[in-house]
């Protein structure tokens, strides 16, 4: 699947989750059996370790679907990047999606650390976004946890090498936790026109 139509299947996963109408997909002896020879997920997911977050069940996948990284407030570390470069240059997934959520307790903890505190790796990665989300209308939290997503996107374009060659693309997005929806933030980077196909 190119990066659109990973896209796509994320999306339609993520409408069944939202109407509380999930198929389980892939979650049976017969899927398990059949992935113990190896895998070929065809999305990464870098998401917030947040336990109402899990990747796999807001987009209404299974076993072998989505290679996950979960760290919280998905901050990306040189681990991180590696483990999602392995996704793409060894496993073959084409898309790449940065997944941020309303109410995110790990951006909440950055914005609410007072300068008189030890600061600490995850309040570091955050505050970019904060000091940008303080010149933006809106509620704080929010507009840090699309701020944030959108740096972390911009970091994982530079830091996979050979990205765009083999076809693979990285898009940011936000999962509402009252609704269950994920709003994709960039998915017109995912056009045909700009998405080299190797
Ligand atoms: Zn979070």
């Amino acid at each position: 699947m190119n990066p659109m139509q990973v896209l796509h299947q994320l999306v339609v996963g993520n409408q069944r989750h939202a109407q509380g109408a999930h198929y389980h997909p892939h979650q049976g002896t017969q899927r398990r059996a059949g992935l113990v020879a190896g895998q070929r997920p065809w999305a990464a997911v870098l998401g917030c370790s947040d336990s109402r977050v899990p990747p796999e069940i807001v987009f209404d996948q299974g076993l072998g679907d989505l290679f996950v990284v979960r760290t919280a407030g998905h901050v990306c570390d040189a681990t991180v990047t590696a483990s999602l470069g392995y996704a793409v240059h060894h496993l073959g997934v084409s898309l790449v999606v940065v997944l941020g959520h309303s109410r995110c307790g790990a951006v909440n903890a950055a914005i609410a650390h007072r300068p008189d505190e030890p600061d600490d790796c995850l309040c570091v990665a955050i505050r970019p976004a904060i000091e940008k989300a303080r010149l933006c209308t809106g509620d704080l939290c929010d507009q840090t946890v699309r701020l944030h997503v959108q740096g972390m996107v911009e970091y994982l374009r530079c830091a996979l090498p050979g990205l765009g060659k083999g076809g693979a693309a990285v898009v940011g997005a936000v999962y509402d936790l009252a609704s269950g929806r994920v709003e994709f933030l960039d998915p017109g980077v995912l056009l045909p026109s700009t998405v080299t196909r190797g």
